[in-house]
């Protein structure tokens, strides 16, 4: 893990552009600071650039122009495997062969931490997400939910000091969908571990995040703390983006 140097921001892209065919930015220009310890949203229409800004920060695809700093670093001197990360996409692909319980253990057994933390941690994480008595399934007998769940656990077992979520929640039902957000902001308060969490839904980014970035057409329109937001949005798009969740 890259060794914390609290003068810069945890994570900064600048000039940050991508195409994925050479001929249109699907990210345009991207200049955002992550702090350390804050939950910051991606909030935006379908095809506006999210998760692409997800996939470069997680190293799955490299920017086409500019650059991202880890830690005041290029990203890039981090290989994704060593990048500490805690990641939960839409594809939250568990081990098939490997039970729930293994499956949660997996980012701890490749870390080396002792046997004997292992299953108190498993424990707990698979509690956090109400799977407490499926640890000997495997993942096909448990229901979609159940199985994302299982990847929430997964990624946040080893209190990663980044977490990065792609609609985390979304095949989730309105019940369970709620209470998650309910853990995950608590989780965030104990941790104090940075969320960067991918949502087109404004009401699940305002309940649970310190700032917003709200994106439309490959561009960040604005990034502002939850009432400032709702106060004083910059221009027509956020105030209607916005403005529909209420
Ligand atoms: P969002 O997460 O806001 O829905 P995306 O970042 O997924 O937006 O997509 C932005 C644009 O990039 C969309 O027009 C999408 O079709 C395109 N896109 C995303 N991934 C790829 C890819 N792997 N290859 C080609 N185009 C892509």
């Amino acid at each position: 893990m890259s060794p914390t140097h609290p003068g810069h921001p945890l994570v900064r892209f600048t000039g940050v552009q991508k195409t994925y065919d050479g001929l249109s930015l699907v990210v345009k220009s991207l200049d955002l600071d992550i702090q350390r310890g804050e939950f910051l949203s991606l909030l935006g229409p379908s095809g506006s650039g999210k998760t692409t800004t997800l996939m470069m920060l997680a190293g799955f695809e490299s920017p086409t122009a500019g650059e991202i700093l880890l830690d005041g670093a290029p990203i890039t001197r981090t290989p994704p495997h060593k990048r500490n990360f805690g990641m939960v996409f839409q594809n939250y692909a568990l081990f098939p062969h490997l039970t729930v319980a293994q499956n949660v253990a997996y980012p701890l057994t490749v870390r080396k931490v002792p046997k004997a933390d292992i299953a108190s941690r498993v424990a707990k994480a698979l509690d956090m997400v109400q799977l407490g008595g499926k640890g000997d399934r495997l993942p096909a007998q448990l229901s979609g939910g159940q199985q994302q769940r299982v990847a929430l656990a997964r990624a946040l077992v080893f209190e990663p000091q980044l977490v990065l979520m792609d609609e985390p929640l979304g095949a989730l039902d309105k019940q369970l969908r709620e209470h998650m957000q309910i853990e995950l902001k608590e989780l965030h308060r104990q941790l104090g571990v940075t969320f960067v969490y991918v949502t087109h839904d404004q009401g699940e980014a305002l309940t649970m995040s310190d700032r917003v970035a709200v994106f439309n057409d490959g561009l960040i329109q604005q990034i502002d703390p939850v009432e400032k937001l709702y106060e004083t949005p910059v221009n027509r798009f956020v105030a209607g983006f916005v403005g529909d969740s209420t």
